[in-house]
């Protein structure tokens, strides 16, 4: 394919519609100033990135072949709406140069236009690792204390998820209990990113126990097992599987049935919700989302990868939320009830799949339990000794008042008051 041909004609379009929307354009910031302009465009619902490239005059072809380089290393199908693109434009011929998909603030994918041939590259900028204490006693729910603290909600749902896997906050929690975490925020320039992790929760109090947790994380970000353990390497996920739907309603089991399309008897591989088109579909517990997109019969579809190697699915939807690769919680909106594929109306088709075999979900339970054994575990224990180094090199004054003695409990009070 000739793009010099195809580059030419966007050469002369663009020259035209330069004068018009000269307000679109800034410059890079960077060495490349005086060479190249930056489009911005963010995409908005209902367009796609195909028509809004268009719409900076790209020609169809050239197009076709950069979505293709684009998404040999991105899920382009899933990217949500208002995402930011940078195109960068030669500023003396409009020659395309470069596209920039911004992901994060600190994360983008680029595609290079050189010689002919597309070149991806991904761009993590470097950013700087703090970690915070938080700790404090209870006074009203757990959520509170740490909200009033200034942590945020993310890390507020990890700490309640790890901890309600030991502890049931309803009957055993208690003014007074104390608490403690270690959270690990990301800084970029002194700007705070999205990324907070929980490095470790402490929990103590009279009826709850001792509860203590540290995440294990490996190399793959993406990996199943990254996420809070005891020290004896059991998850702390809550057994607690939340429904796919606010309000259920079956109106077909799983089993053999005769199709109602079809008519033909046929295995019936998950169970039919009622629900409305647009009714918000959740994941039923915490995993890595293994898919985004279209499959067959299935329509629009969404399956998740839960840590005890189970991947749940949710067919038919209308939308998906949600795009290969990402994590979820349980409760994390994947979708919305749709009719796509292979369906007579709007409705919820949920499935499970255990050992590449659809099992009936009515009959399954999470199997909480999920260990970390031998490597894993090595690294694990590896990985709490860095969290432990880390705990004792912050300062801290609220110690587990349950953990001391009469005297140490005195002493803490009257240094605090010479203070
Ligand atoms: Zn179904």
């Amino acid at each position: 394919m000739n793009f010099k041909k195809y580059i030419n004609i966007v050469l002369l379009s663009l020259l035209l519609l330069l004068g018009s929307c000269s307000d679109k354009e800034s410059t890079a910031k960077d060495k490349e100033q005086e060479e190249l302009i930056k489009k911005e465009i963010r995409i908005p619902a209902g367009s796609s990135l195909y028509s809004e490239l268009e719409g900076i005059g790209l020609t169809v072809p050239f197009i076709v072949e950069l979505i293709t380089a684009l998404s040999n290393d991105v899920d382009v199908a899933s990217i949500k709406p208002n995402s930011l693109f940078e195109v960068y434009l030669e500023a003396n011929t409009n020659e395309f140069k470069k596209i920039s998909y911004v992901e994060s603030p600190i994360v983008s994918h680029q595609v290079r236009y050189e010689h002919g041939e597309f070149h991806y590259e991904f761009v993590e900028l470097e950013t700087e690792k703090r970690v915070r204490i938080i700790e404090g006693f209870l006074y009203g729910t757990l959520s509170q204390a740490l909200s009033d603290k200034g942590v945020e909600l993310a890390i507020r749902n990890q700490v309640n998820h790890a901890l309600s896997s030991k502890i049931n906050f309803n009957r055993q929690a208690q003014k007074g209990d104390y608490f403690k975490i270690i959270a690990e925020e990301q800084y970029y320039l002194n700007d705070k990113m999205p990324g907070t992790k929980l490095l470790y929760v402490y929990y103590s109090g009279k009826a709850a126990g001792k509860v203590e947790g540290y995440r294990y994380q490996e190399t793959d970000s993406k990996s199943a097992y990254n996420g809070m353990y005891l020290e004896n390497g059991t998850a702390m996920l809550s057994s607690a599987l939340r429904l796919p739907l606010d309000r259920v309603q079956i109106t077909s089991r799983f089993g053999y049935r005769i199709h109602p399309i079809s008519r033909r008897k046929k295995l019936h591989t998950g169970i039919d919700y009622r629900a409305k088109r647009g009714t918000p579909v959740y994941a039923i517990a915490q995993g890595i989302v293994v898919r985004a997109s279209w499959n067959g019969g299935f329509g629009k579809s969404v399956e998740v990868r839960h840590p005890d190697g189970i991947i749940s699915q949710y067919a038919h939807l209308d939308r998906i939320n949600v795009r290969h690769g990402q994590s979820v919680k349980a409760g994390t909106i994947v979708g919305a009830v749709g009719s796509t594929g292979y369906s007579t109306g709007p409705h919820l088709h949920f499935g499970i799949r255990q050992n590449n075999k659809w099992v009936n979900p009515q009959n399954y339970k999470m199997t909480s339990a999920t260990k970390l054994e031998k490597a894993r575990m090595q690294a694990f224990k590896k990985q709490i000794e860095e969290i432990k180094q880390k705990i004792d090199s912050l300062p801290t004054d609220d110690s587990d008042p349950l953990e001391m003695t009469t005297l140490e409990r005195y002493r803490r009070e009257n240094s605090k008051k010479r203070n």
